[in-house]
Parts: structure tokens; C-alpha cells; sequence
């Protein structure tokens, strides 16, 4: 069979271009008219997209100032079209990345060598509410907040809850293992994927886990698959562990006249042994920018920060206690008010500003790069101030939002306007290693929950050590001897 010539056309690209190497070995090449025939024969041509308009939509994921062209779009409809095209796409040795709705915030599925762009955006089907087991079977590209509503209106509950729930995929979610706001007392995507069908990066399909509590069937593939960010294998139907709906549910709005009486405050929740379900945490910077960008006003703007509890329980009695002590400990730390929301309508009004900080520093925030970092808990404040010297330090303006109840904030430094931008590089990268440093001393980790992708692998070897890294790289090894999924991410 004749595979023509893998040429990568050269494209006008970002003034940040990502680095692409693929085992030393240069792969840009371009796919000639009998690849794309191919392709179109498994997907359908209207499903095999090559127009400049596609290939740029298709170049971006929501990290800021990122950008690498796919060659070619395949928007594939079952297990079998993703299977035929990985195994046409590994004998001609041309990368493939996956991509679910492109909300990723480490630049995960773009695709640095080129080649062929898989999405998965056809497959959005929830296939299996199943009340026995209390597990949903799903397709990878079923929007999270669709999967919460469809499973919810059946009286179940799918807990995690990533800020970007109504515009990326189950499917994104498990390959990034994704957190949110619930991870605090429900845990993370990793806590409830229990089965996976996957298609291997040589066109194999196989099926790990299933509708099972416990399996300690050999090593545990279903969880190495998760958060493996698209670099093991793709998958195409996920079967996940479900819990009953609680019956009641109310938010809290507390203002704070210091940043640190507000991180102190969750400490102190835990040490009274109340796990909320969410705590989330939001500076002054961080309500402007909402402000801005939602064009009205936040409650308790003037504070200095805000802390949005979420409480959840079954038997009102049990829930009043609750209620009634979170508002005491709020109070006993310096909370001047506390807005109580029990209505779905007010309720999302409090989210609001919280859900909306990466769109609002996207769109409106200017030049800025977000970390993700994860402390114990207990240090939660000392990572805050932390973030804010260096900032000041480096010239930089801070915003700091984020997952406080579980450690992990995101840290957004902006470069101010009056910044020369070979000075913003300079200070940034600056600021990006010693915020690291002191989060690595504290204890912590250098990303929660957005993972390593291509922004963070400069800073993989500040945690782990060269033989992690190398047991790291036998396993990508061991899935994908030839390098062609996902390349350039992770290492
Ligand atoms: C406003 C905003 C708020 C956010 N809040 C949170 C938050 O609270 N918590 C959080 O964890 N993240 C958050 N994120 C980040 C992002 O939404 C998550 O990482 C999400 O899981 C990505 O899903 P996606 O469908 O958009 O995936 P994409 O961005 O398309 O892809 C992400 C990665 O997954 C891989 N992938 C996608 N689908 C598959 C598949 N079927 N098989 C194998 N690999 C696949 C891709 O190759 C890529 O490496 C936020 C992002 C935004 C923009």
C-alpha cells in the first residue's frame, strides 16, 4: 500500500509557538488527498474537516496565548470509526489528538506536531441510567452538566463539578481528572470512574473495570487511564458510579474584611469537623473581574475576600445543626454578613461570579497565566499570601481564586499594561518557579486538577524525581511505542 508523503505545510503560527518534538524525531508533514479520502470512507466526508476556518477553531483550547494547527479534523461516531482511524493514522505514523469540547486549561488537545485533530463532539449520548447498580454508562462527549441534569430528574447524583460544567466533556473530565467545587467533601472524576472502553493508540479496542464496586483484577488500568490527559489511549464509553440526590442543599455568602480571616476560616471548619461540599474562595481582583465582565455588581463587593459555602444533607434537623454552626465559625473569624440562598435561581446567582473568572480573564483580563495549584489544607493561607509577595515581588497583579475546602487555588497573574512584554516573560517565568518552590515546600502539588499538558511539563522535574518520571515514560512506552498519541504533552 502506497502511504504518500507526510509533509507538514507550514502554517502561520502563534507569536508563542509550542515546542514539538516526538521521540527527536521531526514528524510535520502533510496529509495528501488519499489520506483524507481515507479517512472520509470510515467517518463520513462531512465529518473530515480541512478548511482554514476548522483547522484555526480547532488550534485552541482556553489557555492563554496557545496555539497549534491540526492538519485535519475527524469527528468520529462510534468505537469502531475511532478504532479505523488510529490504526490507518499509526501506519502511516501521523500523531492524533483527542479532543472533547477544548475547555482545557494546560493546552492537553492541541495538537503540537499536527496531524490529525479526533473530536469527540459527535459522541453525546448518556446510553445507561442503571438504578440497580447506581451507575450511568455515557458517551465521551456528553456535556457534564447534561450528564448532572439527566441523572438528577432520575433522583441520582453525579458530584463532581468543574467551574466549566456547561462547556466541556465527561470524557475531557476523566482524561484530566478532573476536580471542582464538590471535590472538597465528594472527591474527584477519579472517585467515580469505575469502567472505561478505550481504543489504544494502535486501533485496539479494550474495556477496563465495568458495573463493579471492587475489582483488584491485576494492576488497576481504569485509574491509570484516568487523568492520563490523552497521552495512553481514547475513550469512548465510561461507566461511572452514581450516588442518591441529597435532599437538601443551601449556599452561603460570607464577606471579609482580610484575606487571611477568610482562609483561616476553613481551616477552622475542618478542625469542627464539618466537611461542607464545597468551599470555594474569591479575592477583591477576583470580584472586580467578575464585576467587569458580568457588567453588574457583586454582593459585598467591598470586602476584601469572600468565602461561598455549599451544605447538602438529608434530614433537615441534621442540616440546621449544620447550618447554624458554619454560621457561628463564620462569624467567630470576622465574616460581617452572611447571605443564605435555599432557591435554585439565587443560588446561581451566588455561582455566578465564582464560575465565570477564567471566561471574564479571557475575554476581558488582558495578558495573565494561571497556575493550579494544591496545598494541604491547613496551609491554605500561608499559600495565599505566599502568591500575593511574590506577585508584588515580581511587579505582577494577582488574582486568586479557588477550590479553598480542598487546597487548591489558582493563582492568575496578570502583566500590568505598562509592562514591556520581554519583562513580563522574564518575571513571569520567575514568579510561575518560585510560586512552585514554596508550594512543593508546603507540602503541596504544582497542579490539582488542569494538568501538566504542554504549560507545565518545563516543571514536571521540580516534583518528580528522574525515576518517576522515567516509570512515567515506560508507561506512555508500554501504550504507545510509536508516539503517535497526544505527542509533545506531559514529558
Ligand atoms: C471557565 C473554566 C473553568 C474551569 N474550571 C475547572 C474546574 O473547576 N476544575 C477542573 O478540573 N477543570 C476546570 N477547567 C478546565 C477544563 O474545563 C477541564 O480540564 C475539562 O475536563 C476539559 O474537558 P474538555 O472536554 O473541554 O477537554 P479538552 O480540553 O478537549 O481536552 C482536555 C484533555 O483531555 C483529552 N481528551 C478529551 N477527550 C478525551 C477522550 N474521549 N479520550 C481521551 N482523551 C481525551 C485531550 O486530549 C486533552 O488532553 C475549567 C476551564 C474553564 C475554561
Amino acid at each position: 500500500m502506497n502511504h504518500g508523503q507526510w509533509n507538514k505545510k507550514e502554517r502561520k503560527k502563534d507569536e508563542n509557538p509550542v515546542p514539538c518534538q516526538i521521540g527527536g524525531e521531526d514528524v510535520r508533514k502533510f496529509l495528501d488527498k488519499e489520506w483524507i479520502g481515507r479517512l472520509s470512507e470510515i467517518v463520513g466526508e462531512k465529518n473530515v474537516l480541512t478548511d482554514e476556518e476548522n483547522l484555526e477553531r480547532y488550534s485552541r483550547d482556553e489557555t492563554m496565548g496557545l496555539q497549534a494547527f491540526p492538519d485535519v479534523v475527524v469527528k468520529a461516531g462510534n468505537v469502531q470509526e475511532i478504532s479505523k482511524v488510529v490504526r490507518l493514522a499509526a501506519g502511516w505514523g501521523i500523531p492524533v489528538t483527542p479532543r472533547g469540547l477544548g475547555t482545557g486549561l494546560s493546552g492537553g488537545c492541541l495538537p503540537t506536531l499536527g496531524g490529525i485533530v479526533l473530536s469527540m463532539e459527535r459522541m453525546n449520548r448518556v446510553l445507561d441510567v442503571d438504578h440497580e447498580n447506581l451507575m450511568v454508562v455515557t458517551e465521551p462527549a456528553v456535556i457534564t452538566a447534561e450528564l448532572h441534569r439527566t441523572v438528577e430528574a432520575e433522583g441520582l447524583f453525579y458530584p463532581p463539578d468543574p467551574a466549566s460544567l456547561e462547556s466541556c466533556s465527561i470524557g475531557g473530565n476523566v482524561a484530566e481528572g478532573s476536580g471542582g467545587p464538590r471535590a472538597v467533601r465528594y472527591g474527584t472524576t477519579k472517585d467515580y470512574v469505575c469502567g472505561l472502553e478505550a481504543v489504544l493508540p494502535n486501533g485496539e479496542i479494550i474495556s477496563t473495570g465495568g458495573k463493579v464496586v471492587k475489582d483488584v483484577t491485576g494492576y488497576n488500568l481504569t485509574q491509570l487511564l484516568v487523568g492520563s490527559e490523552g497521552t495512553l489511549a481514547i475513550f469512548t464509553r465510561i461507566t461511572l458510579r452514581l450516588i442518591p440526590k441529597p435532599k437538601l442543599k443551601v449556599n452561603l455568602l460570607a464577606p471579609f474584611s482580610e484575606l487571611s480571616a477568610a482562609a483561616k476560616t476553613v481551616s477552622a471548619l475542618l478542625q469542627e469537623k464539618i466537611v461542607p461540599t464545597a468551599i470555594e474562595f474569591m479575592d477583591q481582583p477576583a470580584m472586580r473581574l467578575a464585576e467587569k465582565y458580568l457588567k453588574k455588581e457583586i454582593v459585598f463587593d467591598t470586602a476584601a475576600a469572600h468565602l461561598l459555602i455549599e451544605l447538602d444533607g438529608n434530614r433537615k434537623e441534621d442540616f440546621d445543626h449544620l447550618l447554624d454552626t458554619v454560621g457561628t465559625v463564620c462569624e467567630r473569624f470576622g465574616a460581617w454578613d452572611l447571605l443564605v440562598a435555599d432557591q435554585k435561581e439565587a443560588q446561581n446567582r451566588l455561582w455566578e461570579g465564582r464560575r465565570c473568572i477564567f471566561e471574564a480573564a479571557n475575554r476581558i483580563g488582558g495578558v495573565y497565566e494561571t497556575m493550579d495549584v494544591v496545598v494541604p489544607r491547613s496551609r491554605i493561607a500561608d499559600l495565599v499570601r505566599s502568591a500575593q509577595g511574590i506577585a508584588e515581588k515580581s511587579r505582577l497583579e494577582p488574582v486568586c481564586v479557588g477550590h479553598a475546602g480542598d487546597g487548591n487555588v489558582h493563582v492568575l497573574y496578570f502583566k500590568p499594561e505598562d509592562m514591556e512584554k520581554d519583562r513580563w516573560t522574564e518575571e513571569i517565568k520567575k514568579a510561575t518557579l518560585t510560586l512552585y518552590r514554596t508550594t512543593l515546600e508546603m507540602g503541596g502539588k504544582i497542579t490539582a486538577e488542569h494538568g501538566i499538558g504542554l504549560t507545565r511539563k518545563p516543571y514536571l522535574s521540580l516534583d518528580l524525581s528522574e525515576t518517576q518520571i522515567e516509570l512515567l515514560k515506560g508507561i506512555k512506552k508500554a501504550f504507545d511505542p510509536k508516539g503517535i498519541l497526544n505527542p509533545g504533552k506531559i514529558f
